[in-house]
């Protein structure tokens, strides 16, 4: 039973150790306080739910779905965009319906990646973009994201033999899990890139409506150019509570669109109707819940940065996501400092080194608890440690 070469070539999962400890802590009686899960805590919205019981009691909808989304549902993903960024998009052309974004995301190197092509990957970042690359027989090339660029990939620092053989790029802003953001220029300057070395720009932006004070992340579809070279993954997931659902969507340059939609139509056969007839009120129904919980993550934020900054912790505050990034102290590695944590405070947290070899030095704290245990597992912190040198 020899596997593939493709799935020999996956990395190894680099949160086995850290669950290992945790499994022994639990068994150990320890309240293990978990800051580590990237996946929404709160409920989805009420009027979302009561719409899929009422669209899964049609017999219409028990039917296979259309492969590429009800028209229905990718005209209301149109809607929000102009809604949103005042974009034009066409429904029919320019959006596919992915059943997450992890699945569009996982799909898209196979519409373009031959053995051998590259694929841009920024480090540290969520797995699925080298994943999918590695499984279609591609080159991950890993764009490191510093702190010194605002985890901002230095496109000059790719050499242009790579830059030749590259075929897509992918993009996480706001990032997961640095928290950090992009602006326009940084965007014209991917698309000045993307035209001159033909690559297609993937930009994953589920975190786009999460953001705090007065900041609002841009769409990279908004941006000049950005339609001639790539799309933009989204999801129901992050913006409305849904990780469960699995409904997300893909956007932007239409052969794209229709590549990634052909490759779909040949292995899956779409997202249950109730579904999308619920995400569509979720879209263009009542956006209250959108304000409620940026200001549910602003609250716990402000605990995690007040509570961090008190120690002497080095962190910097995120202008969006549901994630806080601080550096690790001298003397010790992610993987080291997290397993300190549990130990000492019974804290989960996720070291830095488990998005890529760039996160090491890092550990990533996610804001999907209630703030009443978020509150003790600072004050663990502050209980069982000092300052340290960073
Ligand atoms: C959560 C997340 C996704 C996946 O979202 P789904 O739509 O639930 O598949 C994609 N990209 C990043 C960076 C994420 O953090």
């Amino acid at each position: 039973m020899e596997e593939a070469q493709r799935i020999q070539a996956l990395p190894p999962y680099l949160f086995a150790r850290i669950d290992e400890k945790i499994a022994e802590a639990k068994a150990k009686g320890v309240d293990v306080i978990s800051l580590g899960i990237g996946d929404p805590d709160l409920p989805t919205p009420d009027h979302i739910i009561d719409k899929l019981i009422e669209a899964a009691r049609n017999p219409e909808n028990h039917r296979y779905p259309s492969y590429v989304g009800m028209l229905e549902f990718r005209s209301a993903v149109a809607e929000w965009y102009k809604r949103r960024s005042n974009i034009v998009l066409d429904p029919k052309k320019e959006v596919v319906t992915l059943i997450g974004s992890k699945e569009g995301i996982a799909h898209i190197a196979f519409c373009y990646i031959n053995p051998g092509d590259i694929a841009l990957i920024p480090d540290p970042g969520y797995p699925v973009y080298g994943v999918g690359t590695l499984l279609a027989g591609g080159v991950p090339y890993l764009m490191p994201l510093k702190e010194e660029n605002g985890f901002l990939p230095d496109l000059d620092a790719i050499p242009a033999e790579v830059a030749q053989k590259a075929k897509l790029m992918f993009l996480n802003y706001p990032n997961n899990p640095t928290g950090a953001i992009a602006d326009e220029s940084f965007y014209l300057k991917v698309i000045a890139f993307a035209k001159k070395y033909d690559i297609i720009v993937c930009h994953d932006g589920p975190y786009s409506e999460i953001a705090f004070e007065d900041y609002k992340p841009l769409s990279f579809l908004e941006v000049p150019g950005a339609m001639d070279v790539g799309i933009e993954f989204h999801s129901m997931s992050k913006t409305y509570n849904m990780t469960g659902w699995r409904i997300g969507w893909a956007a932007g340059n239409a052969r794209v669109i229709e590549a990634l939609g052909r490759i779909k139509s040949n292995i899956d056969s779409g997202v249950f109707q109730a579904i999308q007839e619920a995400s569509i009120e979720g879209l263009l129904g009542n956006q209250d819940i959108i304000q409620e919980i940026r200001k549910i993550y602003q609250e716990r934020q402000d605990i995690v940065i007040e509570g961090l900054t008190a120690l002497g912790w080095s962190v910097e505050r995120p202008k969006a996501t549901i994630y806080v990034w601080p550096k690790v102290p001298k003397g010790f590695t992610s993987t080291s400092f997290c397993e300190l944590i549990l130990d000492k405070a019974g804290v989960v947290v996720t070291p830095g080194n488990g998005y890529g070899e760039y996160g090491e030095g890092y550990f990533r704290i996610s804001l999907t608890i209630n703030t009443e245990r978020l509150r003790e597992a600072l004050k663990r912190l502050q209980d069982n440690f000092g300052k340290f040198e960073f």
